[in-house]
C-alpha cells in the first residue's frame, strides 16, 4: 500500500432533451446525416443573433431542484473564447461567475456506505460539433453544435473509482427521472471530465490532473484506476505530478498528457453582448419544481418502507423509470410486490435488454404483468412456459391468458390424469425405476424431466414430482 488517498471531482457534461437547440431552431437530434440540423446562428455566421431556448432554461432548473440547488434568480451568460474547428464561432455561449443553480447534492451508496457528494453548481452551455476523422482526413459534423448542455461540477468529494461511477449512476437515473436528458453515454449525451489528486492522510492536496471527455461509466473507472497507478509511481520515485489536462484511450488502458492546464483567464471569458440576463421570478421557480415527478430516491424509500422490498432489489427496479413505472403499475393492479419485484428482475430485465445500450426496453405492461404473475401463482402455468407467453404478449395489447390459450399452454393439474401418465412412464422405465427402490434419489428428476417431454412442459411439476415419489414407493 502507498499511503496515498486519491481525491476525485467530476465535471460532467449532460446533454438536454429539447426539441430544439439552445439559440436557435434547428433540432436536437442524434443521429442526423452531418450537417443537416444547422442555421446561421449555429455555425457561427457573423451577424446573426441567439434567442434563448425556454425549455432549456426549464429543464436546468428542473434538474438543480431535482438535486436540491439553489436556484439563481438572476444568471447571465458568457463567452468562453477558444479556437478549434468544433466551435465555429470561435466562442462557447456558457455561464460564467452566475450560474442557474448553485450547491446541492447526490447520495451514492458504496459497498452498502451511504455517502454525500456535494455539488458546487450546474450552468448551461452550448455543445460544440464533433470531429470525424477518417483515413487520412478529419471531418466536422455540426449537428451538435449548439445543442443545450447542463455541466455539473462536484466537489472533490470522492476518493475511489467504485465512488465516481455510483455518483455518475445515481445522477444518470435523476435527470432520467426529472425527464430533462436520456443520458445515453453511447450517444455521448453523458460524458465526464476527472479532476484526481493524491495525498497523505492530513496533508493537504497534492497537484490535479484533469482527464477529459470520458465517454462510458467503463472508461471513467479505468482512466482513474490508471491515473491513481501513475501518480502512485511518480511520487513514490519522488518526481512531482505537474498540473495537465489528459486524455485516456480506451484502447490501450493508458492516459497521456495532452496539454498543460488552462487557467480560466486564458478562456478570456466576459459578458456576452448577444443575450440578456435569464431572470426568474419565485413563482417560476415554484412551478417548475411542482413539476417534478417522483424521483428515484424517494421512489427506493417508498419501495423499501412500503412495499417490504430489499435495498438491493429497490435499487435495481428504480435504476430505469421506465421499469420503476412497470413495477408500480404491477402492483397497482394487484400483484404482490415481492413477486413482481422477482419477475421484473429475472424475466423482463432478461427479455427487455437491448444490445449494446445502457437501458432496456420494455413491452408488457403493468396490468399484463400483473395477469402473467397471477397465471403463474394459480399454476395455471410453470415459469418456463410464462417466458412464451412473455414472447407472444411482448409489445402488444394481448391479454396473458388469451396467449395461454392460443399456445395451447395450459397446465395440467388434474392429479388424476397426471399420476396415469406417470404410471405409464415408469412401466416404460423398469431400469431407472429400480434404481430408485436401491435407494438413487436423482432419478426422481429423470422421471419428472420424462413427463415433462411427453407433455410439452404442461404438467404441473410440483404435482408430477409428488406424484412420481407416490407411485415409485408403492
Ligand atoms: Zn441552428
Ligand atoms: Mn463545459
Amino acid at each position: 500500500m502507498s499511503g496515498f488517498i486519491p481525491t476525485i471531482g467530476l465535471e460532467v457534461h449532460c446533454e438536454l432533451k429539447t426539441e430544439t437547440k439552445l439559440f436557435c431552431s434547428c433540432r436536437n437530434a442524434f443521429g442526423s446525416e452531418p450537417n443537416t440540423n444547422t442555421c446561421p446562428i449555429c455555425s457561427g455566421h457573423p451577424g446573426v443573433l441567439p434567442v434563448i431556448n425556454r425549455k432549456a432554461v426549464e429543464y436546468t432548473v428542473k434538474a438543480g431542484c431535482a438535486i436540491g440547488c439553489r436556484i439563481s434568480r438572476y444568471s447571465k451568460w458568457d463567452r468562453k473564447n477558444y479556437f478549434y474547428p468544433d466551435l465555429p464561432k470561435a466562442w462557447q455561449t456558457s455561464q460564467y461567475d452566475l450560474p442557474l443553480c448553485v450547491g446541492g447534492e447526490v447520495k451514492i451508496n458504496v459497498n452498502g456506505e451511504e455517502k454525500t457528494v456535494r455539488l458546487n453548481r450546474i450552468h448551461l452551455e452550448e455543445d460544440a460539433g464533433k470531429l470525424v476523422h477518417g483515413a487520412g482526413t478529419t471531418a466536422v459534423d455540426y449537428n451538435r453544435c449548439g445543442v443545450p448542455l447542463m455541466e455539473c461540477v462536484t466537489e472533490p468529494d470522492m476518493h475511489s473509482a467504485d465512488e465516481a461511477v455510483a455518483f455518475l449512476e445515481e445522477l444518470s437515473a435523476i435527470f432520467r427521472y426529472a425527464g430533462v436528458s436520456d443520458c445515453r453515454m453511447q450517444e455521448g449525451s453523458i460524458r465526464a471530465d476527472v479532476n484526481l489528486s493524491l495525498s497523505r492522510p492530513g496533508e493537504p492536496l497534492g497537484t490535479r490532473t484533469e482527464t477529459k471527455n470520458l465517454n462510458s461509466f467503463r472508461s471513467v473507472r479505468r482512466a482513474i484506476e490508471a491515473e491513481i497507478r501513475r501518480q502512485t509511481e511518480l511520487l513514490e520515485r519522488g518526481e512531482k505530478v505537474v498540473q495537465e489536462t489528459r486524455r485516456f484511450d480506451d484502447a490501450t488502458g493508458e492516459g497521456y498528457g495532452m496539454r498543460s492546464k488552462e487557467d480560466a483567464q486564458d478562456y478570456r471569458y466576459f459578458p456576452e453582448p448577444d443575450l440578456m440576463p435569464v431572470v426568474l421570478g419565485d413563482e417560476d421557480v415554484e412551478r417548475i419544481r411542482a413539476s417534478l415527478p417522483e424521483l428515484a430516491s424517494d421512489r427506493r424509500r417508498r419501495y423499501m418502507s412500503e412495499l417490504g422490498l430489499a435495498e438491493y432489489d429497490a435499487r435495481l427496479i428504480t435504476g430505469d423509470p421506465a421499469i420503476a413505472d412497470l413495477f408500480d403499475g404491477a402492483v397497482g393492479a394487484g400483484a404482490n410486490a415481492k413477486k413482481a419485484a422477482n419477475y421484473i428482475m429475472s424475466e423482463i430485465m432478461r427479455k427487455g435488454k437491448t444490445a449494446g445500450e445502457d437501458g432496456v426496453v420494455i413491452g408488457i405492461s403493468g396490468v399484463q404483468l400483473a395477469e402473467l404473475i397471477a397465471l403463474v401463482e394459480k399454476g395455471d402455468i410453470n415459469l418456463v412456459s410464462s417466458r412464451d407467453v412473455l414472447d407472444k404478449i411482448w409489445m402488444t395489447a394481448m391479454t396473458p391468458s388469451a396467449a395461454v390459450s392460443e399456445l395451447g399452454l395450459k397446465q395440467n393439474n388434474d392429479a388424476g390424469e397426471i399420476e396415469k401418465l406417470v404410471r405409464d412412464i415408469i412401466a416404460a422405465n423398469p431400469g431407472p425405476a429400480a434404481d430408485f427402490r436401491k435407494g438413487n434419489e436423482k432419478v426422481l428428476s429423470f422421471f419428472v424431466g420424462q413427463l415433462m417431454k411427453a407433455t410439452k412442459g404442461k404438467t404441473n411439476p410440483k404435482i408430477a414430482g409428488e406424484l412420481v415419489r407416490k407411485v415409485l414407493s408403492e
